[in-house]
């Protein structure tokens, strides 16, 4: 299915590029947000642990092991363990990214178990959605500086559902997966764009 291919020096190119966008945007603020890309040799791409992503290079981003463990003398991610339990359970994920934008934090924070989007025309960039006319639950997790039980609970959750390919944490951000890192950056950028509609929305729509 996935034709792309990534060696290190592309996916770090990649990141940098992605993590400078998220920037811009003001999805990844105080270093913030985390990123990754499966390289063809099976290993993991991803940035530093508080690397600023305005700011990043090629030098911040380190290769892993598919368990998260770090193959050079570099302090990967903090939240690396929730980006290779995704390219463990699908090998069709190429690229994981993770913000914290407002409208992902603000959101999050508001829903209980799951955000319910319908009927956005941007829906349309997900991949296997082809009308607007449709309902998109975004499951929400609670927050856990334990990854290692964080990582569970999304494993438990993905195990039993087909979600769309994201989720988000409560008062925390997103995070989002494609088959390469253009799927990838389409899908954040999809997601970030409705969180947004749907916090003016709400805010226009109060009392
Ligand atoms: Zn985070």
């Amino acid at each position: 299915m996935s034709s792309v291919t990534y060696g290190f020096e592309a996916a770090a190119a990649e990141l940098v590029r992605v993590g400078h966008a998220a920037a811009v945007h003001g999805w990844v603020p105080a270093t913030s947000g985390n990123f990754s890309v499966r390289l063809d040799n099976g290993e993991v791409a991803i940035t530093v642990s508080g690397a600023h992503k305005g700011e990043l290079t090629a030098g911040r981003i380190m290769r892993v092991d598919l368990q998260g463990r770090p193959l050079e003398d570099k302090r990967p991610s903090a939240e690396t363990l929730l980006h290779v339990q995704l390219y463990r359970r699908d090998p069709a994920i190429r690229a994981v990214f993770h913000t914290h934008s407002i409208g992902s934090t603000v959101l999050s924070r508001m829903a209980q178990d799951e955000l319910v989007l319908t009927e956005f025309e941007v829906m349309k960039a997900f991949t296997g959605i082809d009308t607007h006319e449709t309902t998109l639950r975004v499951p929400v997790f609670s927050n856990d500086q334990d990854m290692t039980r964080l990582a569970a609970r999304v494993a438990t959750f993905l195990d039993s559902n087909d979600p769309v390919p994201g989720y988000l944490i409560a008062g925390h951000g997103l995070y989002t997966w494609g088959a390469s890192v253009a799927d990838t950056l389409r899908h954040l950028e999809a997601f970030e764009f409705l969180f947004q509609c749907e916090l003016e929305t709400r805010r226009l729509t109060a009392r």
